[in-house]
């Protein structure tokens, strides 16, 4: 979900969970939520239906503030769709947090989305040039007109055929008073896996969140597959052919999902693991200790000191009740955040080399923060190495990375990043060594590091920037 507001430069990516065929839905649905919570902290909801009435409860904040005892009283019924939103920049607006709910001609519709629609704009433009009137400033509520306009709504396929409109990434899930759908765009930009559930379903943003309410993983929802889940059973079709190279985002595998979630066919902890051994393979070092930068460093460092050989050690402590610096909405708060964060463990960094294992280096300011605390402990040396590739190029389709020219390597060398956020060393992880280590290589997207976009990015917000940037002038997948 993207905010497409005029004058504000919101990206915004989030979690969804949904229940069919569970009894007190909304239950599941909340603990679901609770562990898709680092994708998104800013607002959060739940819509349940029992096949007569449908209800609602949205709010700012985390899941744990937004529902009470109060909640499950309203929030009756055997299905049901849940949101977590994430936004960096920009206003925490009520009527951005999702589900959205619309009374439309034919009965209620709730849709909830994550992802990002890079022709939101112009699908907006063309509504309200028509009349429409649209409750928020999101590009999700688009697909809420497309699905009211008498020319979708009167043709069997009326959803598929409204989701085929839509250009971007997008895992899906909408509601009616008796049904719940997923879909996914086709490319499988975003994840979305289908449990079972006793004698129903759930499907989420994550596999994390089908453990913890005590589901089976069945099965990812396939690129440019619509999922029914009604009285009437399970129902899957594709409303578009898969793209001919799924391009499934490789950034969800770095930083963004739990390690312990299978995304995209991978065990996150696995990856990262690998990916910490390949930069130890490609950067080796003199050091004494390796240390993370947690939680989403852990897996990567142990990696890198199994191959190194160098003793992995507690270096910074986390304080797990500040959120994640990186979704923390301005530069002020992001700044306090990384303070707040992560404390020094001095007894164990004092006089020693240490390598710091990080996942990402974005804007910079972050790393250099955390590098000056290093020093201020007396860490004789600071080594960094990072488990992804530079991010040199931003992202359309739903992770926020602001601007090129907010990027640490949109216009940096490797050299420059080092002298900036003040290292001994630096080393990035290559591109072949992020993508070899996956069992279908060629089946993501890598293109806020290789610049090369699955889809044509130009219809959306930052246009200016890709036209500026984009390589050679070609779209293409990957490497
Ligand atoms: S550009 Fe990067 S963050 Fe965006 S979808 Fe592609 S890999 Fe993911």
């Amino acid at each position: 979900m993207r905010n497409d507001c005029p004058g504000c430069e919101a990206r915004e990516s989030c979690g969804l969970f949904g229940a069919y065929g569970v009894p007190e839905a909304c239950l599941s649905i909340y603990r679901g939520l609770f562990s898709l919570q680092h994708r998104g902290q800013e607002g959060a909801g739940i819509v349940t239906g029992d096949g007569q009435r449908v209800k609602s409860v949205r709010g700012v904040g985390l899941v744990s503030d937004v529902f009470s005892a109060r909640s499950w009283k309203e929030l009756k019924g055997h299905l049901g769709i849940g949101h977590v939103r994430y936004s960096t920049t920009g206003s925490t607006l009520i009527q951005n947090v999702q589900p959205i709910v619309v009374e439309c001609v034919d009965g209620v519709w709730a849709v909830a989305h994550n992802g990002n629609l890079v022709n939101a704009g112009e699908l907006r433009a063309m509504y309200q040039e028509s009349g429409a009137i649209f409750q928020t400033s999101t590009d999700s509520e688009v697909l809420v007109h497309l699905l009211a306009d008498p020319m979708f709504r009167r043709r069997p396929h009326r959803v598929g055929r409204a989701l085929s409109e839509l250009k971007g990434s997008f895992a899906f899930l909408l509601m009616t008073r008796n049904c719940v759908m997923a879909a996914r765009d086709p490319f499988g930009i975003r994840p979305l896996a289908l449990g079972a559930l006793g004698q129903g379903h759930v499907v989420a943003s994550e596999t994390c969140a089908l453990r913890q309410v005590g589901a089976a993983y069945v099965r990812d929802v396939e690129p440019g597959e619509l999922l029914v889940m009604d009285e009437t059973g399970l129902h899957g079709s594709q409303f578009a052919e898969p793209a001919p190279r799924a391009a499934h985002c490789v950034f969800e595998l770095v930083y963004f999902a739990r390690p312990d979630s299978l995304v995209f066919g991978e065990n996150v902890h696995k990856v990262r693991l690998r990916y910490g051994m390949r930069l130890a393979e490609e950067h080796p070092v003199q050091a004494d200790i390796v240390i993370s930068v947690p939680d989403s460093g852990n897996s990567a460092a142990l990696g890198f000191s199994r191959k190194s050989g160098i003793p992995l050690d507690f270096g910074f402590i986390r304080n797990h009740y500040v959120g994640r610096t990186f979704i923390m909405p301005l530069t002020g708060q992001r700044e306090q955040g990384v303070d707040m964060k992560l404390s020094v463990l001095h007894e164990v960094v004092k006089g020693q080399r240490v390598v710091v294992v990080d996942d990402s280096i974005v804007r910079g300011t972050t790393s250099r923060r955390r590098i000056r605390f290093l020093r201020q402990a007396g860490a004789a040396e600071v080594h960094v190495r990072i488990s992804c590739p530079p991010t040199a190029h931003p992202c359309f389709y739903g992770i926020d990375f602001a601007t090129r020219e907010e990027l640490a390597a949109g216009a940096r060398t490797v050299e420059e990043i080092r002298k900036f956020i003040e290292a001994d060393s630096l080393g990035y992880l290559s591109v072949e060594g992020l993508l070899s280590p996956l069992q279908r290589p060629n089946d993501f997207c890598a293109a806020c590091f290789t610049g090369k976009y699955p889809l044509d990015p130009s219809r959306a917000q930052g246009k200016k920037d890709w036209e500026t940037n984009r390589p050679d002038g070609e779209l293409g997948l990957n490497l």
